[in-house]
């Protein structure tokens, strides 16, 4: 109880800096700064909390730019619809999905996400995002164990975005 609510007040300050920096800072970079710090200190509390958990109850949560802007494939409804063409990296997660036996989902918004993990109820949840977002999903899914992963924005923000499967795989290898 008094851990959770030392974690709440650490992860409210950087929340608190992270919304100063964007408000006042005239350099996007600033504003990167304190988002990769918050991030990387979350990553390891999460990391720590979570060691012992078995990786089937991981969930990976995806932002719908990942998937090429080309493709006709419904794979927001479920990423088991993507043909692995290898034109983005769903086909990817998708092998790390039966690779480990982990639950993936592509979120197209807020609610969808949340609705996500309530059916599935995760011990640790993988999100990747672009910074804004996932500074703001992992404190407000506060206590829930978010580990965060920005995606790269290869094409410019939300469109044809990439992200590092390796990175997400180190994650996955540490809990077994
Ligand atoms: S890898 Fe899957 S989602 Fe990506 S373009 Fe190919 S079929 Fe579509």
């Amino acid at each position: 109880m008094f851990k959770t609510i030392f974690f709440r007040i650490i992860y409210l300050g950087f929340y608190l800096l992270v919304i100063i920096a964007r408000k006042f800072s005239k350099e996007e970079i600033e504003n990167s700064k304190i988002s990769k710090i918050f991030i990387g200190v979350n990553n390891k509390i999460v990391l720590k909390k979570c060691k012992n958990i078995p990786v089937n109850k991981v969930s990976i949560l995806l932002p719908h730019c990942i998937q090429n802007y080309e493709c006709p494939l419904k794979v927001t409804s479920t990423i088991d619809n993507c043909k692995e063409c290898g034109k983005c990296k769903v086909g990817d997660i998708l092998k790390l999905k039966r690779k480990y036996n982990v639950k993936g989902k592509i979120a197209t918004g807020g609610t969808l996400a949340r609705k996500f993990l309530k059916e599935t109820q995760p011990k640790l949840v993988i999100a990747i995002a672009c910074e804004r977002d996932l500074v703001s999903g992992i404190y407000d899914a506060f206590p829930m164990p978010v580990y965060g992963i920005f995606n790269k924005k290869i094409n410019g923000p939300c469109f044809n975005t990439d992200l590092s499967i390796e990175e997400i795989e180190s994650v996955l290898e540490k809990l077994k």
